[in-house]
């Protein structure tokens, strides 16, 4: 095998083609979008040849294997093209696999995947252990692999990326949950994105562990039709058959390998959502052996991650709260649920074939109010109006939204955007999103 094509040059695109260039492949990459200067500076770099603004097929379907960036979808045109010619697509985490012997951490989930990734990655910094943190998070791990060397690491793993992983094996696999999400990309079937995400579990064997939220009934059902070689580490927020990390009497307690346990109270992330997320990272680091002390403090001093129900400020007496990266209902519902007064909550945006019976209740239990803030903001409409709560259509965008919030929100309220919904009506990017709204509030 000789030439190799990448298409997409993003982080994990330009990750992938130096790597390809220094382990000595004919390497190419196109783009059909603009690509960003940083990447074209690193690609002249390794002296790898590029194209932008289109493909030009010739040099694309001679390739013997091709590296597929996760944004560019299994339908595009070219990619058909390569299938039917029996090109092998594979994604950067799989490339880079084959060139790294470094204990891989992997978190995959539809919500907690960047908050579990960011506080193990954490925990074995603060140990002092020689980790990379990488995947849809960071830096790719194809630069690091081709640049560095590191003895772990800690990889964020959507979706996407699973789909293109064939060969690739996680030491440690983190399953946080399965909810409805991408459908859009999954021909609206939940089985295709429910085998997307257990592909996590591909190739594991007697060595290798299998950590999974205990209470998720997809992933029990799943856990049943695959029968796993890995070791199973289930995790609960309460004490219950199978479990082996949970919290009993206010203490975090962890079985095996090495019996650990902390105050719940010293954690640093709060919510229901977020000790899921601390017991996930608290048995991986156990399993790597780190030291009870370090795991403990760790835990306890992390400082979160920008945009997920990241604190704001006060404003007259009223909470403001973002929570940009709800991106589906299912994480708006663990952040709805963490709310501790009446809440006025700004929600909509690009809809990914959302159903919201699943916050019907708590909507009705902790709303005041509802912004809706989106292009197209008919089905919240079609929703929500009915349970008779205050409402306000925004689809000018976030200053207007802020500005209704606040409006009708009450002295001791919580004013909470968590949109159910991707940003790009409105928005360039989720961040973009939530750096606005922290702009617009902190000028109310
Ligand atoms: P991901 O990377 O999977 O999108 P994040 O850690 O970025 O997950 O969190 C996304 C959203 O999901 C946040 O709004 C957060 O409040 C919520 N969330 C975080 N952890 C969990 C969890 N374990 N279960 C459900 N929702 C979660």
């Amino acid at each position: 095998m000789n030439r190799i094509v990448i298409l997409g040059a993003g982080e994990s695109g330009a990750g992938a083609a130096v790597l390809a260039r220094v382990k000595g492949f004919d390497t190419f990459v196109s783009d059909a979008g603009p690509i960003k200067d940083k990447y074209k500076q690193l690609l002249d770099q390794y002296a790898i040849p590029w194209e932008e603004g289109g493909h030009t097929e010739a040099a694309i379907l001679n390739a013997d294997e091709v590296i597929k960036s996760p944004g560019i979808p299994n339908d595009a045109p070219l990619v058909q093209k390569l299938k039917e010619q029996g090109t092998p697509i594979i994604s950067e985490i799989e490339f880079a696999g084959r060139y790294t012997n470094a204990m891989m951490i992997c978190i995959t989930g539809s919500n907690g995947k960047t908050t579990t990734t960011s506080l193990i990655y954490h925990i074995f910094k603060s140990a002092g252990k020689n980790v990379g943190l990488a995947g849809n998070i960071g830096r790719s791990l194809a630069l690091q692999v081709a640049t560095e060397q590191h003895d772990y690491y800690v990889i964020e793993l959507s979706s996407f990326q699973l789909d293109n992983m064939y060969d690739f094996r996680a030491n440690i696999a983190i399953l946080m949950n399965i909810t409805p999400d991408h459908l859009d990309r999954y021909d609206h079937c939940m089985q295709n994105y429910v085998d997307a995400k257990f592909r996590i579990t591909r190739n594991q064997t007697e060595d290798d562990a299998f950590i999974y939220w205990n209470d998720d009934p997809i992933i029990r059902r799943e856990l049943q039709k695959h029968g796993l070689k890995a070791h199973l580490y289930p995790f609960s927020a309460v004490k219950e058959d199978g479990a082996i990390a949970y919290v009993e009497d206010g203490e975090v307690e962890i079985n095996t390998p090495i019996a650990f346990n902390m105050e719940q109270e010293e954690l640093a992330l709060r919510g229901t959502h977020n000790l899921y997320n601390s017991l996930a990272a608290g048995i991986s680091a156990n399993l790597a052996g780190i030291e009870k002390e370090d795991i403990r403090k760790a835990l306890s001093d992390f400082r979160g991650v920008p945009h997920r129900l990241e604190p704001v400020c006060d404003v007259r007496g009223i909470h403001f709260i973002n929570d940009s990266k709800a991106t589906n209902v299912n994480s708006c519902w663990y952040a709805l649920q963490s709310m501790t007064t009446k809440t006025v909550l700004i929600l909509g945006g690009k809809d990914k074939g959302n159903d919201y019976t699943e916050i019907e209740d708590l909507v009705r239990q902790k709303c005041s109010a509802l912004v809706y803030l989106g292009l197209h903001n008919e089905k919240l409409h079609a929703f929500f109006d009915r349970l008779g709560l205050p409402v306000a259509d925004v689809q000018t965008g976030m200053q207007d939204a802020v500005e209704a919030a606040y409006r009708l929100a009450k002295k001791g309220e919580t004013v909470l955007l968590s949109p159910c919904c991707a940003s790009f009506d409105l928005f360039k990017s989720y961040e973009d999103r939530g750096d606005q709204f922290k702009a617009c509030v902190r000028a109310l």
